[in-house]
């Protein structure tokens, strides 16, 4: 079964083309500065890569040259749309109606465009994406995956703020959570790998990269994630504030006479690591400079490491306990020194890091010494096999 799985970003479309039959990636690429004069869709196919300019208006066009070159490219994979089975879209919100991956109907459509208030740089783009699906390929199905769903599990205690709870009841204003695909299918691996079933297990799953977040999964469900009604809450990303106390923000616009959209893109642009460092939001060029004695960058590779230890505590005490923390996406992968950090002096509570079993990048590695308590597992994610996954078991069980 070939499987389209398709990623609307705010700005880019990625893609795969998946034989789930053999495993086999058949294609993948990347369509980027839709709307921009210098648009370009970036498309691999048996270890070809090229780069096609393209006139790109947004993501209905974007996906229409995408399935073009699936199929008319010299090295096309496919012959014909047909040898598409079905396609998979990730959805970044589906807000308190999908706790699953579900097949698209027009209910779902319009469920999807509701949640664009909560995803407004994101469910409209993949809308736009399904629309031009069904209308090239009317009877393939498509699924949805949304980065929402894995936390509807997450108890009131733990989804709601304490405001007014007319807030919840009339605008919904609650914990989602986000990077629930990737959180779901680390969680599933580090079952494997650690030989237990899911449901016997406690996790802390940390997917750190430019945007990061931490959730605590107990048997098998999400109880708790750093991220809240919007990706901007918990830890400090690269561009990204992170928590911060409320009282800051009103505090700042009065000071600076700012709107809410401009307190919102310094808080989503020009704040986290790149807002403390003054440098960038790049990890790798933080740990450069701190390393040449930058104390900025050195300030912001701290408040990273020190973010994802009390997220560690935190959810070490609501769990009571934990089994196994798992490290993944850009830094959690590749970074062997951020560990350090976030587990420095975690020794008594059965956490010891190895930073010599942490060598070997781009594959699944235990990283806790042999007698820590808790074993700290690097998993790469892998979010758009997830994705194909529920397609295939939605379609396979129609
Ligand atoms: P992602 O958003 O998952 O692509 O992750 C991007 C983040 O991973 C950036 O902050 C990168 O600096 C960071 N990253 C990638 N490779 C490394 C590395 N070898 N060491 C440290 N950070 C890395």
């Amino acid at each position: 079964m070939n499987i389209l799985v398709v990623n609307a970003g705010s700005s880019s479309l990625k893609y795969q083309l998946l034989d789930m039959d053999t495993g086999e990636l058949l294609a993948k690429g990347l369509c980027e500065r839709g709307g921009y004069e210098n648009a370009v869709q970036k498309h691999r196919v048996a270890k070809h890569d090229k780069v096609i300019a393209r006139q790109m208006r947004d993501h209905r066009d974007a996906i229409g040259y995408v399935l073009n070159t699936l199929i008319n490219d010299p090295d096309a994979p496919i012959s014909d749309l047909s040898e598409i089975h079905a396609v998979g879209h990730r959805i970044v919100s589906g807000g308190e109606f999908f706790s699953r991956s579900c097949l698209v109907d027009d209910d779902v459509i319009e469920k999807i465009a509701i949640c664009s208030e909560l995803a407004p740089l994101h469910n409209p783009g993949a809308l736009q994406v399904i629309d031009a699906c069904r209308l090239f390929m009317p009877h393939t199905p498509q699924v949805t995956v949304f980065d929402t769903a894995y936390f509807q599990s997450i108890p009131p205690k733990a989804f709601l703020y304490g405001l007014p709870l007319r807030y919840y009841e009339k605008y919904k204003i609650r914990k989602y959570g986000a990077h629930g695909t990737s959180h779901r299918y680390v969680a599933a691996r580090a079952a494997q790998m650690l030989g237990k079933p899911l449901e016997e297990l406690k996790l802390i799953t940390c997917h750190l990269g430019n945007g990061s977040s931490v959730t605590a999964v107990d048997k098998g469900v999400a109880v708790d994630t750093s991220m809240g009604m919007t990706p901007l809450d918990g830890l400090i990303m690269g561009t990204r504030c992170g928590s911060v106390d409320p009282a800051v923000i009103t505090y700042i616009m009065r000071k600076e006479s700012l709107t809410p959209d401009e307190m919102e893109n310094i808080m989503n642009r020009e704040s986290g690591l790149y807002g403390i460092s003054g440098l960038s939001n790049d990890l790798r060029e933080i740990r450069r400079e701190a390393e040449m004695g930058n104390e900025r960058a050195n300030l912001a590779y701290e408040m990273f490491g020190y973010a994802v230890k009390k997220y560690i505590g935190q959810y070490f005490a609501t769990m009571a306990g934990c089994d196994a923390i798992i490290l993944t996406a850009g830094i959690g992968e590749n970074c062997t020194r951020m560990p350090r950090m976030i587990f420095d002096g975690l020794e008594p509570m059965g956490i010891i890091y190895d930073p010599e079993k942490n060598c070997q990048r781009g594959m699944e590695r235990v990283v806790s010494s042999d007698e820590s308590r808790i074993k700290i597992l690097v998993i790469p994610t892998n979010e758009e096999w997830m994705i194909a996954q529920d397609t295939k078991e939605i379609v396979e069980a129609l």
